[in-house]
């Protein structure tokens, strides 16, 4: 048997996930639901290999918990609160979407840092909180179209990722970081393959530079407008280890094609 290519993304497992964001209700997201099982069930083969979860909006996460247990899917959370249980009116701890069997949670998604001002320490103690609690943290970097065009990608991508080095260091590589840069974001703009695997290379470069152990072996997603016609070209760039997908998850047919394009992506 030949060895592949890459020996490093050959033993990173492809992951997808589906970010809903603030959408839906109840019906559509049982529907949601009842339509990622039957992709699961019509073709299990073809997502074999990938490891696959969405997120839903807190109030239908125990729908998820009922309907996903046992699937190929995991669930998570889009956000957590920076403190553990007590008088935080309004906020979710990491124990009570542990409660949930909720496996990952979005942490520092750009909507998160931009609209609700969430600041470098507060999504430090919320990954310390959620690796404590069992969760494993999503950690969402990127840079504005202002940033890119001043050629401060790499500044900005630095300050965020070395914000966080110091809890990540002794998370054990029970991490994911997503690079979603700002521009791509809901706004049909992708990044190209190349541009993604430059700036996912340079993610991993800091996390090694910050002492973070194991920093080959960590998982780096894309997110930004991916589609199910442009999955496979990111998805198979040395450094891009799957996908985070905001709008395209929201149809099942879609992020199933996604998913099955990480399934298929090649070791290079
Ligand atoms: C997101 O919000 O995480 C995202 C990637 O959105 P979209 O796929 O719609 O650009």
């Amino acid at each position: 048997m030949t060895a592949p290519a890459n020996p490093d993304k050959a033993r990173r497992k492809p992951l997808v996930l589906g970010n809903w964001k603030m959408n839906g209700d109840v019906a559509t997201a049982e529907q949601l639901l009842a339509d990622l099982l039957q992709g699961e069930r019509d073709s299990p083969e073809a997502l074999a290999g990938v490891e696959l979860g969405v997120f839903p909006p807190y109030p239908y996460i125990g729908l998820a918990a009922a309907r996903l247990a046992g699937s190929r899917f995991s669930w998570g959370a889009q956000n957590v609160a920076h403190f553990g249980n007590g008088a935080y009116t309004g906020e979710v701890s990491a124990a009570m979407l542990r409660d949930l069997a909720c496996t990952w949670v979005l942490i520092g998604h750009s909507e998160r840092r931009a609209l609700f001002a969430e600041t470098n320490a507060q999504l430090a103690m919320k990954v310390e909180l959620a690796i404590r609690d069992g969760l494993l943290p999503v950690v969402c970097v990127g840079e504005s179209l202002a940033e890119r065009e001043a050629l401060m990608t790499e500044s900005v991508l630095a300050a965020q990722i070395d914000a966080l080095c110091g809890v990540l260091a002794s998370a054990d590589q029970r991490f994911v970081i997503a690079y979603e840069p700002v521009w791509a974001i809901g706004t049909g703009l992708t990044a190209s393959p190349e541009q993604a695997q430059q700036v996912h290379a340079y993610i991993r470069s800091r996390l090694a530079a910050g002492k973070v152990p194991g920093a080959t072996g960590v998982r780096i997603l894309y997110g930004g407008s991916v589609k199910p016609s442009n999955a496979q070209a990111l998805f198979g760039q040395p450094d891009v280890d799957g996908g985070l997908i905001g709008g395209a998850s929201l149809i099942a047919a879609d992020f199933l094609s996604i998913c099955r394009a990480a399934a298929q992506r090649s070791i290079r």
